[in-house]
């Protein structure tokens, strides 16, 4: 373990709990009142760290860390808002809360690009519980207990899981059905494993789920990846928390199997990689022989200026990150509060790609993770006449679609890919067919209706656990 950082306590807030933070008096009461509304509809988890060291209170509520983890107003309909603050703080009604939260979540596309059913894999015609297979060489893997974070992202696409939209979880309680769904497909090099944010588990609760796929009737299996926030919400995770060394072991361990240990960093904001501890987490990464590479979705309020983009990647290529993508914000949630025309994210991109050297240019974007794949917007540009967006698939459901250039009307408004039409006259794009309709909220209520205790309790359990590692830590 690395003595020469103070161990710090990991320590969250929720709704119940953020009044007793020494930072609520910060809040002016139409601050607080959003926080005890907004809160009822969308996950609200932030810790000490992110309120310590990356919001500066000064400059609340348009910080864009406070921006990040803080409920707004704004992030409801004004009707949606008063009808809830009505609820919330007048009448007082749990019941009709409850209704009134439910409906705004389902005009809230609570599950968007497919996830629910076009995703998850079967074997012997029996869906595999936490995993999807979405493209060809890539296993999305949902571990029970890393199903929720060291805090949350206010515009986070997998909002319905945190708020108890159980059965909108993937989560798998242990590896033996992936494992086995490995053996299956020799065509999958690459397992992500996600969440939430899988380094919320212990390092042996991680190891659980990390080591049965290092055996040799697995070679196939190439690249195992990890998606986190904790780089930036909790670097404590990889320097000084109780199992931080451990951690890092185990990273080395994949490495000496003859795998690729790749952390996929999720960072939004160059503010959360100023710290000195978020820079001597990426070292101790490095230096343990995973990569890291940082992505991020474009936010507006949070990360709209390029040039925050350009220290961002920077930083982190000086200190051994790998810059990787910066993606559309998703059509889910309170994604108008947040969303950005695409013509104005492509000129951020732009932007912030033409300040950095070609060790930065590795980064592609902007990129919309949508239902037929991942879409690239490379170009505004004039052809016959016409202006237009040039874009390609980096990834598909079908194979054949990647790197095929296509074009879109260009339309200052469009935010995502189903705003667009096709240029020079076409009907369609040469991906659609029938399939392509996204399901509607609507389509996936009976969805909701099942539930899984079990794995909420397990979940607590585990989250329990690490708490208890951190606060007893070192
Ligand atoms: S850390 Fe990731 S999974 Fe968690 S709330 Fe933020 S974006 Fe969502």
């Amino acid at each position: 373990m690395n003595t020469t950082v103070q161990a710090a306590r990991f320590k969250p807030y929720t709704r119940q709990t953020i009044t007793q933070s020494p930072y609520w008096s910060r809040l002016t009461p139409a601050l607080q009142e959003a926080v005890q509304v907004v809160s009822r509809v969308l996950p609200f988890r932030t810790n000490d760290y992110v309120m310590n060291e990356l919001i500066n209170w000064d400059n609340i509520p348009d910080d864009p860390i406070y921006r990040l983890v803080f409920p707004h107003a704004d992030m409801l309909s004004p009707q949606e808002y008063a009808s809830l603050r009505d609820l919330v703080l007048v009448q007082q009604d749990e019941a009709a809360i409850e209704r009134e939260v439910h409906q705004i979540r389902l005009r809230m596309n609570p599950h968007p690009a497919g996830q629910m059913t076009h995703n998850v894999p079967t074997m012997n015609g029996v869906p595999v519980r936490g995993l999807q297979h979405k493209y060809k060489q890539t296993v999305l893997f949902f571990p029970s207990a890393g199903q929720t974070c060291h805090a949350y992202c206010t515009f986070c696409f997998r909002w319905p899981q945190f708020v108890g939209m159980d059965d909108l979880k993937f989560d798998a309680k242990e590896s033996r059905e992936l494992v086995r769904y490995l053996m299956l497909h020799p065509e999958v090099t690459d397992v992500l494993i996600t969440g939430g944010d899988p380094l919320i588990m212990t390092t042996r609760a991680l190891a659980g789920y990390i080591e049965p796929l290092l055996v040799p009737e697995l070679s196939h299996i190439q690249n195992i990846r990890i998606g986190t926030k904790s780089v930036s919400y909790w670097p404590q995770r990889f320097v000084t928390d109780r199992d931080a060394d451990d951690l890092l072991t185990l990273f080395s361990k994949v490495v000496a199997a003859g795998k690729n240990m790749a952390i996929m960093g999720h960072y939004n904001h160059p503010a959360e990689l100023r710290p000195a501890i978020a820079q001597q987490a990426v070292r101790r990464i490095v230096g343990s022989g995973a990569t890291l590479r940082m992505q991020a979705p474009l936010i507006r309020h949070i990360n709209e200026d390029p040039n925050g983009w350009a220290e961002l990647w920077t930083t982190g290529v000086r200190l051994g990150a790998i810059p990787y993508y910066m993606f559309v914000e998703r059509d889910t949630g309170p994604s108008s509060y947040f969303q950005l025309p695409l013509a104005r994210a492509y000129e951020t991109f732009q932007a912030a790609y033409q300040q950095v050297s070609g060790l930065s240019r590795t980064v592609r974007g902007p990129s919309m993770s949508a239902f037929p794949g991942k879409v690239v917007i490379d170009g505004i540009v004039t052809l016959a006449g016409e202006k237009v967006f040039a874009l390609q698939f980096l990834q598909a459901r079908n194979p054949d679609w990647v790197r095929r250039p296509f074009y879109a009307k260009f339309d200052p408004e469009a935010t995502w890919l189903d705003d667009l039409v096709p240029a020079f006259g076409e009907k369609h794009f040469f991906f659609e067919t029938p399939e392509r309709a996204e399901p509607r909220p609507q389509d996936i209520v009976h969805i909701l209706a099942r539930h899984d205790r079990d794995v909420e309790a397990d979940l607590s359990a585990e989250e329990e656990a690490y708490e208890e590692s951190s606060i007893s830590g070192m």
